[in-house]
């Protein structure tokens, strides 16, 4: 059996329809349907060989979906097969890189990110003695074998399971290797306490991506009030309570986050009175605080992605800055508000004129203490800057 659902000895022939030739030997890992002369039909995930526009001269391979708008996720450029060896090459290589800054008091980290690590689609995020599998789409989905990469995956790394999860988040989560005692997993994040929900969590069960972010604040809330929005299970408040912080809320719209973000306190041993947890709807919850005229020492803005798509932009702009100022507006004179997005369509200096634009708005003025992105275990090629699509930035208020 194979890592691959699709032999190397088959691949199906593509041909450039414009000269991509220099952008993808850089390394640029995408190429669109309208970038293609023909879409031959083929399974998703099919081995494909791209070919220049000009003399039909092969420039790499990939993995080829014909319904996707993304036809072709490029694997390799160097004119190698795609086969076990191409897939074991860089597994090995991204399970490498993170035993080179992974510290021994962090176990919830991503050990595979996408095309960030040369393996397109694919995202590995381990929680101690479980691994997350999930695909990006029906072209990633088609192209691995799943039960025989998880299979590899618990040899190589020891694991308990590898569970297999799937972009719809209605699609249901399956134990694809070993066995799991709960979908509960316990894991530390430097040194704090967090259990993953891998099966019915979002995302693979944690944002991994904030942890530098959260680490960051830690430092700077000492005897601070924090109002952590869009909490989820309490990855920033858990942080803000060991750094010290007098008092923290966390506001979500989904009740189990909240249940587990007081349940994150308690299992950090932070004291009992000084977190407040609500679910509710945080634009609403802003509103009701500013009437009552609640202020924090440091406000944690970290929405869902307003912008899935280019088209969207304009929209998630405005709908950004209406977040962000009416949170500035709850935030003390002198407060910090840390202001994240995750969509990979808003730039960092788009993103930087949005903040600008909601300080404006709500009448304060503000100063940059720090522009942050993903840590190290979500690298982005460099041919592909939309592929490092988190922003956080933090200002001070006056
Ligand atoms: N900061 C979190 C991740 C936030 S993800 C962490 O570090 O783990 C975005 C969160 O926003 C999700 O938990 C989702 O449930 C929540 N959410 C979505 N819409 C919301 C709304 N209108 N009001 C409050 N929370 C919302």
């Amino acid at each position: 059996m194979s890592l691959l659902r699709h032999p190397a000895t088959a691949p199906v022939a593509l041909r450039l329809s414009r000269d991509l030739v220099r952008t993808i030997k850089r390394g640029h890992p995408w190429v669109y349907a309208e970038a293609l002369r023909q879409l031959p039909p083929a399974p998703a995930g099919t081995s494909a060989i791209l070919l220049d526009h000009r003399k039909g001269q092969e420039i790499a391979r990939g993995l080829y979906d014909p319904k996707s708008p993304l036809a072709l996720r490029i694997c390799s450029t160097d004119g190698k097969p795609l086969d076990d060896r191409w897939a074991e090459r860089r597994l090995t290589r991204a399970l490498a890189l993170r035993e080179r800054f992974i510290r021994s008091d962090t176990t919830g980290y991503r050990l595979a990110h996408g095309e960030g690590d040369g393996l397109p689609g694919l995202a590995i995020d381990r929680y101690d003695r479980v691994l997350v599998q999930k695909f990006d789409g029906p072209g990633p989905e088609g192209f691995w074998n799943a039960e025989e990469l998880a299979g590899w995956l618990r040899d190589q790394t020891g694991v308990d399971a590898v569970v297999g999860r799937r972009r719809e988040r209605s699609a249901a989560a399956r134990v694809l290797a070993g066995e799991m005692r709960s979908p509960v997993v316990p894991f530390l994040e430097n040194g704090m306490r967090f259990t993953a929900d891998v099966v019915a969590g979002q995302k693979t069960g944690f944002f991994l991506d904030q942890r530098d972010n959260r680490d960051f604040l830690r430092g700077l809330v000492r005897g601070q009030s924090v109002l952590n929005l869009f909490s989820y299970t309490g990855g920033f408040s858990i942080a803000a309570g060991v750094g010290g912080a007098s008092q923290v809320t966390s506001v979500d719209l989904a009740a189990p986050a909240v249940k587990a973000a007081e349940d994150h306190w308690a299992l950090n041993e932070l004291p009992a009175g000084a977190h407040e947890a609500v679910a509710a709807d945080a634009f609403e919850y802003l509103e009701k605080v500013r009437m009552e005229k609640r202020r924090w020492d440091v406000v944690v803005v970290d929405p869902p992605s307003f912008a899935p798509s280019q088209e969207s932009v304009t929209r998630a702009t405005s709908a950004y800055q209406k977040l962000f100022s009416a949170a500035i507006r709850v935030t003390a004179n002198g407060g910090l508000l840390a202001a994240a997005s995750c969509s990979s369509h808003i730039s960092e200096a788009h993103f930087i004129g949005v903040c600008e634009e909601a300080v404006s708005d709500a009448r304060r003025q503000g100063r940059v203490i720090t522009v942050r992105s993903q840590p190290s275990d979500h690298p982005w090629p460099l041919a592909l800057p939309e592929f490092r699509y988190l922003k956080f930035v933090v200002l001070q208020l006056s």
